[in-house]
């Protein structure tokens, strides 16, 4: 094979992002350079991801970068690839204060740092503090940072112990151990992803916790399972009130906001 077009024919999967990835060319560019014969270094690279994607490696592993909200995120297999579908805490949290309320803001379990640096962007006045168990994905969120960010590593509060935030964020790992759909996730760090039997050790941990470390009337904010709400909101009702369930674009149930009593 030679051309973009011989390439582009062949079928093989995301081959079009492919060829945009190593000959750093638009899809218009792609179709408007069809002849363009491939180097030798070129071809070598591109067969290469091809034989990867193939084998099921996910693009955004293979390019590095996923697109979140306004920015553009490195990520690495120790960071989960970010979810559209986490996009909705950004919005949730963008409506909580007035314009220029300089809220203090956890991010826990930041992985590739998508909430915390987004929210940090939108909101240079915020005083954002980011954790996460793994320090090579605090490596990871470190490197996409746009605004000063504290970052922190350790298991959930153990990092910011005596201090207190207006308000808690997570998307924590939430999947039962033993799920089918992880079989289509094996690339992705299984630590990030699943918490125990039910997929709900974690968020208990957090919402058992996170009433030490609010303020007065903080807010606490999670991403969850399509099917953890109910239980989720029986698991707030104790510290927490004005208890606000959020679905996903799916139509899913995905996170749910809780103001410390
Ligand atoms: N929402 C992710 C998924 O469905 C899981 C992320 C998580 O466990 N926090 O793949």
């Amino acid at each position: 094979m030679n051309t973009i077009q011989d390439y582009l024919s062949s079928g093989a999967i995301d081959i079009a992002p492919l060829l945009s990835l190593v000959l750093n060319k638009t899809n218009v560019e792609l179709v408007t350079h069809s002849n363009y014969p491939l180097t030798f270094l070129e071809k070598q690279t591109l067969d290469d991801f091809i034989k990867q994607r193939t084998n099921g490696t996910p693009f955004s592993y293979i390019s590095g970068k996923k697109g979140f909200y306004h920015l553009d995120f490195n990520v690495t297999p120790d960071t989960l690839i970010p979810r559209p579908e986490t996009e909705l805490l950004i919005d949730i949290a963008l409506d909580l204060f007035p314009k220029n309320y300089p809220c203090k803001l956890l991010d826990m379990g930041t992985g590739s740092g998508i909430i915390a640096v987004t929210l940090a962007d939108k909101n240079p006045n915020w005083q954002v503090t980011a954790t996460d168990y793994s320090s090579k994905a605090l490596e990871v969120a470190k490197s996409n940072t746009t605004r000063t960010i504290e970052f922190l590593q350790g298991n959930w509060f153990d990092p910011v112990a005596s201090q207190q935030f207006d308000l808690i964020i997570s998307n924590p790992p939430y999947i039962e151990e033993g799920d089918a759909y992880l079989d289509d996730l094996t690339y992705e760090p299984i630590s990030a992803l699943t918490a125990g039997k039910d997929g709900l050790d974690d968020i208990r941990t957090i919402i058992n916790q996170a009433p030490n470390y609010l303020s007065k009337s903080g807010f606490l904010l999670l991403e969850h399972g399509y099917d953890q709400q109910a239980k989720i909101v029986e698991l707030l009702s104790i510290k927490f009130t004005n208890i606000q369930k959020f679905k996903d674009y799916n139509n899913m149930d995905r996170s749910i906001l809780a103001q410390k009593k």
